[in-house]
């Protein structure tokens, strides 16, 4: 059997922290309207309640944004320092 020599490459897909994290968002199912799209969840939260309190609208839809990378592991033998 022969071995060695090219081997597949191994590509694996993981969380992208390089940039920022999870964007959320809210939209109004009413109007359509919407919070803006921020790095945490309580802004949009925050939005949906004032917008409730302002329009009387209760139904809401939250959006997430989850952000991956692919990387390829390629040569893996290389013997770093
Ligand atoms: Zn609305």
């Amino acid at each position: 059997m022969p071995r060695g020599g090219r081997r597949p490459k191994l590509w694996a897909l993981r969380g992208d922290r390089s940039g920022s994290g999870p964007i959320t968002e809210a939209e109004c199912t009413t109007c359509l309207d919407g919070s803006g799209p921020a790095d945490d969840g309580r802004g949009p939260a925050l939005w949906c309640l004032a917008h409730a309190q302002e329009t009387g609208h209760t139904g809401f839809r939250r959006i997430r944004t989850d952000f991956f990378r692919a990387s390829c592991d390629g040569t893996a033998a290389e013997a770093g320092g």
